[in-house]
């Protein structure tokens, strides 16, 4: 085998140039504790996050940076990295919108909240991230929930988009007491991925030569309700932590020293390698998407020069409906594959969906990957 087909051939793994494999760590990157609104102290989310096997997670109160709970948090042998972020917002504006979730700035932000631009300057200050956090988002009036969404498309310089949260999920199938209870007790049969104008505005975005990342989190609360004569805890931080994921890739394997962990997630995740997973139906871990050209190899989030044309490689850990997908257009359909290879010819952001086939039943939407950059030239 030429080296590069070897190389070729290694990337198809999750290999980088280098010989080493791409090392996999799962986070999530919207939750709230007692510090907010959340139900669950800092302690109580890292021991959820443990239990349901995440390898970080980054919590993101409202309009607050209590920076003291950063670090690894151990329970026995087992650990998990806390990152503290948080999620501003202009709490007098009417209606309430704009969310904006901030990673990696060592000072609370929310003095500017009522400035989204403004706002998001003071972030890249700071080499900080800013993702639109459920930017397409359901009202639902009946249960005093109000809509939302991001409310201001017109500035410029966020990180990226919360494309999936899944509480957004929850609430546009709450469309009477009957769904809130039917879902609320049977969370397991919420299959509703991303809100499909939300993709088709991220596609837009790409096209127009944007590079903007995509994440998925729980948006945790474990807000007890009551469901007829039952208190239950609705979507408890351990379920959520199992459900819809941020899955980050790595040259090297973290290291055990947190505030390097740290930096090194948070860079991942800015740079776009990283993609979006339904881990609750079928585990999402394993998951690569990458391209080949002549002189270089990319994955999620890297860009790729081509002189003469590329290769996209696509694997998922099960068989599954894989869709190649530029700028809104879909290039290519497998409709039951675990693996599918695709040239291409045309500059662009490819990105993959991938959902899970059940005989008899829809599709789940199971992974979103980050876009690749192919540029000629
Ligand atoms: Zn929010
Ligand atoms: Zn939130």
């Amino acid at each position: 085998m030429r080296g590069h087909d070897m190389l070729r051939a290694l990337n198809l793994a999750g290999i980088n140039d280098s010989g080493c494999r791409m090392r996999e760590y799962v986070g999530n990157l919207h939750m709230h504790t007692t510090t907010s609104d959340g139900h669950g102290t800092h302690d109580d989310v890292a021991n959820a996050a443990i239990r349901a096997g995440l390898d970080f997670i980054v919590v993101t109160d409202h309009n607050t940076l209590p920076t003291e709970f950063e670090g690894y948090y151990y329970r026995g042998f087992q650990r998990v990295l806390r990152i503290i972020g948080e999620e501003v917002h202009d709490v007098e504006r009417v209606p309430e919108r704009s969310h904006l979730l901030i990673y990696g700035t060592e000072e609370d932000l929310s003095a500017y909240a009522d400035r989204p631009q403004v706002l998001l300057r003071e972030v890249r200050k700071r080499e900080g991230l800013s993702f639109l956090a459920h930017p397409r988002d359901c009202g639902v009036p009946r249960f005093d929930q109000p809509e939302l969404s991001w409310g201001d498309w017109e500035v410029e310089g966020y990180t990226g988009i919360e494309i999936w949260n899944f509480m957004t999920s929850f609430k546009c199938l709450l469309r009477s007491r009957a769904h809130a209870a039917f879902y609320g007790l049977f969370p397991s049969r919420i299959r509703r991925g991303p809100e499909k104008s939300l993709l088709e505005r991220w596609d837009r975005l790409l096209g127009s030569g944007k590079r903007i990342v995509a994440i998925g989190n729980a948006d945790a609360h474990a807000l007890p309700v009551q469901l007829g004569p039952l208190r239950r805890t609705i979507f408890p931080y351990e379920w959520l932590f199992k459900a819809v994921n941020t899955h980050v890739l790595l040259d090297e394997p973290l290291s055990g020293e947190a505030s390097e962990d740290r930096m090194r997630l948070l860079a991942a995740v800015g740079g776009g390698r990283c993609f979006v997973g339904y881990d609750l139906p079928a585990s999402t871990r394993g998951f690569m998407f990458s391209a080949h050209a002549e002189h270089g190899n990319a994955i999620m989030g890297d860009r790729l020069r081509y002189r003469l044309g590329a290769t996209l490689q696509v694997s998922t850990p099960q068989i599954a409906k894989i869709r190649i997908i530029r700028e809104g257009r879909v290039v290519r359909e497998w409709p039951a594959t675990q693996h599918g290879v695709h040239s291409i010819g045309e500059p662009g952001a490819y990105r993959v969906e991938a959902a899970l086939r059940r005989t008899g039943a829809a599709a789940i939407p199971w992974i979103y990957s980050n876009p690749i950059y192919v540029e000629h030239g």
